[in-house]
Parts: C-alpha cells; sequence; structure tokens
C-alpha cells in the first residue's frame, strides 16, 4: 500500500510539473498573429520615438553617423570597445582597399568592481589598458603624420550624443552600475583619463556596438542597412532618412541620413508575451520597469527565466527531490549553459545531467525530467528568437523594406512591370545568436512566417563578428579631423 500511494504521488507530481510547464507555454506562445502585432507596434514606437525627445520608450538615438566609411582611408587607427564583460583594445591597418583589414585585438576581463565601482577607476582601467597596448605594440605617440593618434570608441549603452565624438551617457544597462558616470560625457572622463597617464589619443568618434557593426558589414557589403546585437544586452540601428527624423529637423544637414540608434532594448509593448516569471525578474532587477524587451531576448536574462521556472518546478513540485538551495541564486544558470542543456542530443542527455549537477549540484534526475527541462529551455528560448525577429521586421517595416508596399517605395526597384524587393542585409553579432543555433533557427523561421517566404528571400541576416570594435576604427579614420 506505501509503494502504491508513493507512486500515485509521484504521478501527481508529474502531473503538476506538466502543468507549470504548460502554463509556461501559454505565457510565451508566440503565433504569428502576435508577432506581427509586435512587428507593427515596433514600427510605431519608432515613429513615436523619431517625432520627439521622450516620445517614446524606443529612445531613437541620433549617432551624428552621416556616412558610412568607404574603403578609401588610409592609416593606423585605434578602437576601444566597452560593452559587456570584457573590454576591447584594437589598432587597424586601413590600406585604402577593401581586401585587407588588419587588425590586433587584446581583450581584457572587467572585473566586477569595475562595472559597480566610480567612473574614474572604469576610466584609469581603460587608459591603462590602452596605454600598455599601444606600448606593447610598440608603436610611436604620434601617427606618420606627426599628429596625434586617432582613436574611436564603441560604449555599448544609451549615449545622448552630443556630436559624432561626444556624449552623455543616459543609463546604465546590462549589469552596469556606477552612479557617478550617468549624466556624464564619456570622451570627456576618457581624454582625462588619458592625459593623466600621458597618452596622446584623440576620440575622433564614440558610437553604439550596432553601429561599428553596420559600418564594417556596410563596408564589405553596401546593402546593409542596419544591424543588430543579440549578446549580454540586445539593440538595433539603422540607416533613416533624414527627414523621417522629425525630432532633429532644423540641425539638419541637406545629407542624405542618419544612422538611428533605436536602443530597442527598451521597447515594450501590451503585446508582447508577459510571464509571472518576467515580471518577478523585472521587479527583482536593479533597473525595473526598463529594458523590457530586453530582458525576454537577451543573454543576460535568459538563463535566468529559466532559473525562475526551474525554481518553481522544485519549490511546488519537488521534481529535483531534496531542493537545492543553489537553484535559488539568481543569475547563476547562464544562457550559454541553457544553450548546451538545449542542444543535448544524447538519448540519455547526459549534457543535461552534467550541467545540472555543475550548476546547481542536482544528481541523479530521472530522464523525464531532464526531457522536461529541455522543453522549459525551449519555450524560453524559442520566445526570445522570434520576439527578436518581430523587432527586426519592424525595423524592416519603417524603412519600407518588408514587401508591404506603402512607404515600401524607396525599397523597390521597378523592373518592367513587376516591381522588385530589393536586397535587404541586416547584419548580426552577439554570442546568443553567433552561438546558438537555435536561436538563430528559431529567429530566422520566424521571419519567414512574418514575411511570408517570398519576402523573406530577399532579407539576409549576416553574421559580421568584432564589427563593433573595428567598426569604430573604420569610422575614427572616415571622421578624423586629421588623416593618419
Ligand atoms: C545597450 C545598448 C547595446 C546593447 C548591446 C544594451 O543593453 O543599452 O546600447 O547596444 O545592449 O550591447
Ligand atoms: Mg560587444
Amino acid at each position: 500500500a506505501a509503494m502504491v500511494s508513493r507512486r500515485v504521488k509521484r504521478k501527481r507530481r508529474w502531473k503538476k510539473a506538466v502543468e507549470i510547464l504548460e502554463e509556461l507555454e501559454e505565457g510565451c506562445s508566440t503565433p504569428v498573429e502576435k508577432l506581427r502585432q509586435v512587428v507593427d507596434a515596433m514600427a510605431v514606437e519608432m515613429h513615436a520615438g523619431l517625432a520627439s525627445e521622450g516620445g517614446s520608450k524606443l529612445k531613437m538615438l541620433l549617432t551624428f553617423v552621416h556616412k558610412l566609411p568607404n574603403r578609401s582611408d588610409k592609416g593606423t587607427y585605434y578602437a576601444l570597445d566597452l560593452g559587456g564583460s570584457k573590454l576591447r583594445v584594437l589598432r587597424v591597418q586601413l590600406d585604402g582597399q577593401r581586401s585587407t583589414l588588419e587588425h590586433d585585438v587584446e581583450r581584457i576581463p572587467l572585473p566586477q568592481h569595475i562595472m559597480t565601482g566610480t567612473s574614474e577607476e572604469l576610466f584609469n582601467f581603460i587608459a591603462c589598458a590602452l596605454k600598455e597596448f599601444a606600448e606593447r605594440e610598440g608603436d610611436s605617440p604620434y601617427n606618420s603624420s606627426g599628429n596625434t593618434r586617432v582613436l574611436g570608441v564603441t560604449f555599448s549603452f544609451p549615449v545622448k550624443q552630443t556630436s559624432i565624438s561626444s556624449g552623455i551617457l543616459i543609463k546604465w544597462t546590462k549589469g552596469f552600475a556606477i552612479k557617478d558616470m550617468v549624466g556624464k560625457n564619456v570622451s570627456d572622463c576618457l581624454h582625462e583619463a588619458m592625459s593623466k597617464m600621458d597618452l596622446d589619443m584623440r576620440v575622433a568618434v564614440l558610437i553604439n556596438d550596432t553601429v561599428g557593426t553596420l559600418a564594417l558589414s556596410n563596408y564589405h557589403d553596401e546593402d546593409t542597412v542596419a544591424a543588430v546585437i543579440f549578446g549580454t544586452g540586445t539593440n538595433a540601428c539603422y540607416l533613416e532618412r533624414s527627414d523621417a527624423i522629425i525630432k532633429y529637423q532644423g540641425f539638419l544637414t541637406t545629407s542624405g541620413g542618419m544612422v538611428v540608434n533605436t536602443e530597442w532594448g527598451n521597447f515594450w509593448s501590451s503585446h508582447l508575451p508577459r510571464t509571472s516569471y518576467d515580471i518577478e525578474l523585472d521587479s527583482d532587477s536593479p533597473n525595473p520597469t526598463d529594458q523590457g524587451f530586453e530582458k525576454m531576448i537577451s543573454g543576460m536574462y535568459l538563463g535566468e527565466i529559466v532559473r525562475r521556472v526551474l525554481l518553481r518546478m522544485s519549490e511546488e513540485v519537488g521534481v529535483f527531490g531534496a531542493t537545492t538551495s543553489k537553484l535559488s541564486v539568481p543569475f547563476v544558470l547562464r544562457t550559454y549553459v541553457v544553450g548546451i542543456m538545449h542542444e543535448d542530443v544524447s538519448p540519455d542527455l547526459h549534457e543535461v545531467s552534467r550541467m545540472l549537477k555543475e550548476v546547481f549540484d542536482i544528481s541523479d534526475t530521472a530522464l523525464e525530467v531532464r526531457k522536461l527541462i529541455v522543453k522549459v529551455c525551449d519555450v524560453v528560448i524559442r520566445r526570445a528568437a522570434r520576439l527578436a525577429a518581430a523587432g527586426i521586421v519592424g525595423i524592416l517595416k519603417k524603412i519600407g523594406r518588408d514587401g508591404t508596399g506603402g512607404s515600401a517605395v524607396a525599397g523597390k526597384s521597378k523592373l518592367g512591370d513587376e516591381t522588385k524587393m530589393r536586397r535587404t542585409v541586416i547584419a548580426v553579432d552577439g554570442g546568443v545568436y553567433t552561438t546558438y543555433s537555435m536561436f538563430r533557427e528559431y529567429l530566422n523561421e520566424a521571419i519567414s512566417d512574418i514575411l511570408g517566404e517570398d519576402v523573406a528571400s530577399h532579407v539576409v541576416l549576416k553574421v559580421v563578428e568584432d564589427g563593433s570594435g573595428i567598426g569604430a576604427a573604420l569610422l575614427a579614420a572616415s571622421h578624423a579631423p586629421f588623416k593618419s
């Protein structure tokens, strides 16, 4: 009798676990009609953000990048790339031809205390790394024309630009929390730190990582019109017509357009499928009600969403037997680990076992429990990828490249009777896209679902790695007040 009742209990528990999964699936569902609503909302918010300052949660930040680098610039340029968990310092050699883009790069892990200390500590750390890099390369403090060396800076946070080469930090994202930095001019802080160290370099451009990615992609492929990052954080930038940037009229030069940094991580719409896990993740975060889209899509948060579901399954149902306390540690489950579990193709799911042991110290799970975990990963990642796709299509819609006509005239060229969609390239970078093949597949599939095969066949998502740094050097070269 005891045996029977244990079995019955186990069955009941299992039933409850499945209910939690089903509830999650329901809450995360993204049928194509829903995705189309997200697409429309994205395009509407883009309009609103361009119409007036503060007109939308989408900041639609000006970049002052009116032209993307061509292949004529020559010389040596430096770049700094700060954005996620690493600092990159680069030196790029341009020979005035398309083919070669020689560069040296050094990746320096950012210690946690630097991400949450003071602005002075941060910029001293950066200037120091840059100085050591330049010295190690044996560079003279001046370029071949006897001028100060030129630096492109990528700073991947929302910045209100005051020019192409300077701007003020609006707020931090992605776990950075250096209070005294908000409202300060990024380039001034860097120049100050460099001059204290007798490092003679001049910031020629201050850009977002999306903008660097767009620049590098466009350098190789002129059909590139937008760039998207799916990394620790998420964001997109694209080429906009000047006359569409209503809030900027008056300042505008005649030239055709400007790159706009959407800061779509902060996008919000009631059409986004939101669960109790998302709501709790948000309210426990250091930036509640901020970066809503980012919290459903980017690498910093996907693992954390999964962890919250597993924690509930553990607490309410005891799927993992004796509860382990590690399950309740925020952010212990990293998104790349979700990827490993999700993509485990072994029949006994031994990668899942290995990760459960490593991350949560959980052992001896039943195969059915491991399958359940894989399913949870799938639901969370699929939703993220499909929403990401809707974001991309929102941009295509805004620039008339979604094949629906309307303002699409600019995106089409007449060929006899038939109107042909132009090839449209979107550069993509960030580990969630480049290393997580299920995310990539779901995203590409959703783009076809939304646009239809025909239109989607003209849209090319191109992986462009290291664009955030190299692109900064390219832009520095084309915007340098004095050339090397
Ligand atoms: C930042 C963006 C950045 C993106 C990707 C977001 O959290 O706000 O500026 O482009 O992460 O790095
Ligand atoms: Mg980056």
